[in-house]
C-alpha cells in the first residue's frame, strides 16, 4: 500500500548525482531506493536532482550551491514532490519522455525562484552601531543600502516590515495576486463620500508591498519617468541638484536598457542608460493584434505614434516598457538587493518593524532605531552617521509622526510629544482613473482551460506568453492633453483586453479594482459572448491633494488616508474633458470596423445624467473611482522657508541632524507617469547627497 504522506530525502554520494529515497513516516523504514528517471539542472546557483519511479513518484531536490559554486558542500533547500499513481508514467521509452517532461516542468519551475539575500538576524544584537540605518527595504531603500555598501568601510542595517517576495511577484501575471497576500499592506482610503461611491465600503483600496523591494515587487512592472516638465517644479534653487540634466542623470544610473528599438538608435540614445543593474526591456506582447489596432486608432484620432515613451516626450502613443528580464519581474530587491546580499557590511533584517526613531532633543540628532525583531523580541540600534526612512509615502509620514516629527496639533490630539514641528502626511498627491469599457468584435471566441495550460507551458518553457506579461495587456500607453498641444499630457491611458466570457474579470474587477458587486457584475455581462477592452484613463498632475494622519499611537494601527481625489474643480474639468476625448476613439474607421460600442455603467445616483455627456462623467469619475496606487509627496522636500517642507533640498528633516527621508514622500509634486521609475531616480540621487557630505573625496560632481 501506498504510504499517505511521503517524505523524500536526497543523498548527495556523487558529485552531482543525488540518490533519492521515499521514507515511509509510519515505520521510518525505506520503501525504495531506486531511480529510473534522472535528470539534472544545473545553474550557477542551484543544482537539482529530479528523480521519478517505476511507480510514478517525482521528486525534485533543489540545493543551493556554495559561493563558490561547489555543490558537494551546499546545503538542501527546498525539497518538492509529486506523487501520481498512473502507471505509464516513466515506464518504457513513451513513459520516459513524457515523465522527462513533467520533471523539466518542475525544475522550471524551480529556476523562476531567486537569490534573496539572507536575513542577518543572527548577526546582530541589541544596542549595535551602525554607520547608516536604513528603514524600508523598498524600491528606494533596497537602492541606497546597495550603493552604500559599496563603501566597505561602511556598516549598514536594512530593515524592513516585509520577507523574501513570492513566486507570484516574479511571474508578471501573478502580480495582482500579491495585494492580498501577506506580501502586502493592505491600506484603506477613508470614505469620504465624494468619490469611490460604487467601492466597496465606499473606500479605495491602496495596497503597498510589505517584501524586499516594497511596492516594487508588486507593482505593475511599468518603467515610465515621465519628461523635463515634469520636473521643473522640483527645482527651486540654482545648485539645489534638481535640475533636470542632474535628473536625468540619475534616471541613467540604474538603467539598463535591452531594448533594440532604443540602444540601436543614436538620438533615443542620449535618454537613457546601458550600464546600470535594472534591466529595462519591452514588457512582453501579447495581444498584438488588439495592440495594433489600438495604435492605429489613436493614431486616426490625431496622436503620434512614439518609439520611445521615455523619450523627450510622452505625447502621444507608444509600446510600454518595464523592469522585467526573459519574462520575470525586475525590481530593486532582484537588481540591487540579490547582488549586494553577500556583502558582509550589509545587515538585512526581514520579517522587522521599526517602530520609532529616537531623537536626542538637547541636540536634535537622530540616534536610534526602535524595533520589533522578527522573533517577536525588541531592540534599538544606534546610528554614527544617518538614519534614512525610505517606508514609502505611507508609512514614512507614520514613522515620522510616531517619532514626535509632525503637526504640532495632530501630535497633541494623540500625545505625541513634539520634537519638530513640520507638515508631515500634507501634500498627499496621487494618481486617480476610472475604468471606460468598450465592447469590441475582432472574431476572438472564448479562451478555454486548454489556452491557458498552452500559456503556463509556453511560460515555464520559454519565459514568454500571457503570463510573462502584466495583467496579460496589450502593452502599449497613449498621453493625450486638451486641447492637445500642451507640452505635458492631462491624462494617461492604459488597456486591458478581455476574450468573451473571462472568467476572471469579475474577479479583476471585484479584488483588483475593488469595486461593488453591482458595478463587477455589469463588467461581466459586457463581456458575455463579446470581447470587452477596459480603457483606463488616468489625471496626470492632479492639483487636489490629501492627508495622512495617525489613527493611534500603535504603531501597527493602519493611518487615515484622506484621498480628496478630484477635490479641487480644476481636475474634474480636466478629467471630463479628456474622457471626452478619449471615447471619440469608437469613431476612428479602426474602431468601426471592429463594431466597438461604449458602454455604460449604470449606478443609481448617474442614471438621471445624459449618457457621456459632462454630468454622466463626472459622476462616474465620482462612482468608478479607481486609485493607480502612486501616492507620494507626505514628506515634501523645498527650500528652507518653504512651509509645506519637510525636508530640506538635501532630504535631511528640517531642523534636525542625521535624519533622512528618501522615497516617494520627498517628491513636491507628482510626475505625469507611474512613480517607480522617479523613486529610483530619487534614491540613485539622494545616495550621491550622502556620498557627498560622509566621502566628498570620492564624488566626482560634474556631468
Ligand atoms: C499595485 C501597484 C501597481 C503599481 N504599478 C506601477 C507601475 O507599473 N509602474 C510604476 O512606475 N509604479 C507603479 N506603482 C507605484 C510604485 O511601485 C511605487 O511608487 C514605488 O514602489 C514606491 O517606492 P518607495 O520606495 O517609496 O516605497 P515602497 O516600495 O513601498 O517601500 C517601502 C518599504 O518599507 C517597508 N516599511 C514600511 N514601513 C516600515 C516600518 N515601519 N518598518 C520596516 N519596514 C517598513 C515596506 O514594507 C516596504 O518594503 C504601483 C504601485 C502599486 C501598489
Amino acid at each position: 500500500m501506498e504510504p499517505r504522506f511521503l517524505v523524500i530525502s536526497c543523498v548527495n554520494v556523487l558529485q552531482f548525482a543525488p540518490v533519492c529515497y521515499t521514507i515511509s513516516p509510519r515505520d521510518g523504514g525505506l520503501l525504495f531506493a531506486t531511480s529510473s528517471v534522472f535528470v539534472l539542472v544545473v545553474s550557477s546557483l542551484y543544482h537539482y536532482g529530479i528523480c521519478s519511479n517505476k511507480r510514478g513518484h517525482i521528486w525534485v531536490c533543489l540545493r543551493r550551491r556554495n559561493l563558490s559554486g561547489d555543490p558537494l558542500l551546499s546545503t538542501f533547500k527546498m525539497e518538492m514532490q509529486f506523487a501520481s499513481s498512473c502507471p505509464a508514467l516513466a515506464s518504457g521509452p513513451a513513459g520516459n519522455v513524457f515523465g522527462n517532461l513533467v520533471t523539466h516542468i518542475l525544475a522550471a519551475q524551480c529556476l523562476l525562484t531567486e537569490n534573496w539575500p539572507k536575513d542577518s538576524l543572527s548577526r546582530v544584537s541589541d544596542g549595535d552601531v551602525f554607520d547608516f540605518i536604513v528603514v524600508g527595504a523598498g524600491t528606494a531603500g533596497s537602492i541606497i543600502a546597495s550603493r552604500l555598501t559599496e563603501v566597505e568601510q561602511w556598516k549598514v542595517l536594512l530593515i524592513e516590515a516585509g520577507g523574501d517576495p513570492p513566486l507570484e511577484s516574479v511571474i508578471p501575471n501573478f502580480s495582482g495576486a500579491t495585494h492580498w497576500s501577506d506580501h502586502a499592506w493592505q491600506y484603506y482610503a477613508e470614505t469620504e463620500g465624494e468619490t469611490n461611491r460604487a467601492c466597496k465600503f465606499g473606500k479605495s483600496f491602496w495596497p503597498r508591498g510589505k517584501v524586499l523591494g516594497g511596492t516594487g515587487t508588486i507593482n505593475g512592472l511599468l518603467h515610465m519617468r515621465g519628461s523635463a516638465g515634469d520636473y521643473a517644479p522640483w527645482h527651486t534653487s540654482d545648485d539645489d541638484g534638481w535640475d533636470w540634466k542632474n535628473i536625468l542623470k540619475y534616471f541613467k544610473k540604474s538603467e539598463k536598457v535591452v531594448d533594440p528599438i532604443i540602444s540601436e538608435n543614436p538620438e533615443l540614445r542620449k535618454y537613457h542608460g546601458f550600464d546600470g543593474e535594472f534591466i529595462v526591456d519591452q514588457l512582453n506582447f501579447t495581444n498584438t493584434e488588439i495592440a495594433n489596432a489600438l495604435v492605429d486608432a489613436y493614431k486616426e484620432l490625431g496622436l503620434d505614434y512614439i518609439d520611445d515613451l521615455n523619450g523627450p516626450t510622452q505625447m502621444g502613443v507608444g509600446k510600454i516598457r518595464g523592469g522585467n528580464h526573459k519574462g520575470k519581474r525586475v525590481s530593486t530587491a532582484t537588481a540591487f538587493l540579490n547582488p549586494a546580499g553577500e556583502r558582509d557590511n550589509l545587515y538585512i533584517l526581514k520579517n522587522t518593524y521599526a517602530n520609532k526613531i529616537v531623537i536626542d532633543v538637547s541636540t536634535m540628532q537622530a540616534k536610534s532605531v526602535s524595533v520589533t525583531l522578527s522573533d517577536g523580541t525588541s531592540a534599538v540600534f544606534n546610528v554614527k552617521k544617518d538614519i534614512i526612512v525610505s517606508g514609502g509615502a505611507i508609512n514614512t509620514p507614520v514613522l515620522l509622526m510616531l517619532s514626535g516629527i509632525g503637526k504640532k496639533e495632530h501630535l497633541e490630539e494623540l500625545g505625541i510629544k513634539l520634537v519638530a514641528d513640520l507638515p508631515v502626511g500634507q501634500n498627499l498627491q496621487d494618481h486617480v482613473r476610472i475604468p471606460v469599457p468598450i465592447t469590441i468584435d475582432t472574431g476572438a471566441t472564448e479562451r478555454t482551460e486548454k489556452y491557458w495550460l498552452e500559456a503556463a507551458a509556453e511560460y515555464i518553457i520559454h519565459g514568454t506568453g500571457p503570463h510573462s506579461t502584466n495583467y496579460n495587456q496589450p502593452n502599449i500607453n497613449a498621453f493625450l492633453s486638451v486641447p492637445g498641444d500642451k507640452l505635458l499630457p492631462d491624462v494617461q491611458i492604459d488597456h486591458n483586453y478581455f476574450f468573451p466570457n473571462t472568467s476572471y474579470l469579475y474577479s479583476t474587477c471585484s479584488n483588483i479594482m475593488s469595486f461593488n458587486d453591482d458595478i463587477c457584475t455589469q463588467f461581466s455581462e459586457f463581456n458575455n459572448n463579446k470581447e470587452l477592452l477596459i480603457f483606463y484613463v488616468s489625471l496626470c498632475r492632479p492639483y487636489s491633494s490629501g492627508k495622512i494622519l495617525l489613527r493611534s499611537t500603535d504603531p501597527t494601527e493602519s493611518p487615515l488616508i484622506y484621498s480628496k481625489y478630484f477635490s479641487d474643480v480644476r481636475d474634474m474639468k480636466t478629467f471630463v474633458n479628456s474622457l471626452k476625448r478619449v471615447t471619440q476613439i469608437v469613431e476612428t474607421p479602426t474602431f468601426k470596423k471592429m463594431n466597438a460600442e461604449l458602454k455604460r455603467i449604470y449606478y443609481k445616483d448617474c442614471d438621471h445624467a445624459e449618457f457621456a455627456s459632462d454630468d454622466y462623467w463626472e459622476c462616474m469619475a465620482r462612482t468608478v473611482t479607481y486609485n493607480v496606487y502612486h501616492p507620494v509627496g507626505t514628506a515634501k522636500m523645498g527650500e528652507f522657508d518653504d512651509p509645506a517642507a519637510v525636508l530640506d533640498k538635501r532630504l535631511k528633516v528640517k531642523g534636525l541632524k542625521g535624519l533622512r527621508v528618501v522615497d516617494a514622500s520627498v517628491m513636491p509634486s507628482i510626475p505625469s507617469v507611474n512613480t517607480n521609475a522617479a523613486v529610483m531616480m530619487v534614491a540613485e540621487r539622494a545616495t550621491d547627497f550622502v556620498m557627498e557630505e560622509y566621502l566628498p573625496e570620492n564624488i566626482k560632481t560634474e556631468l
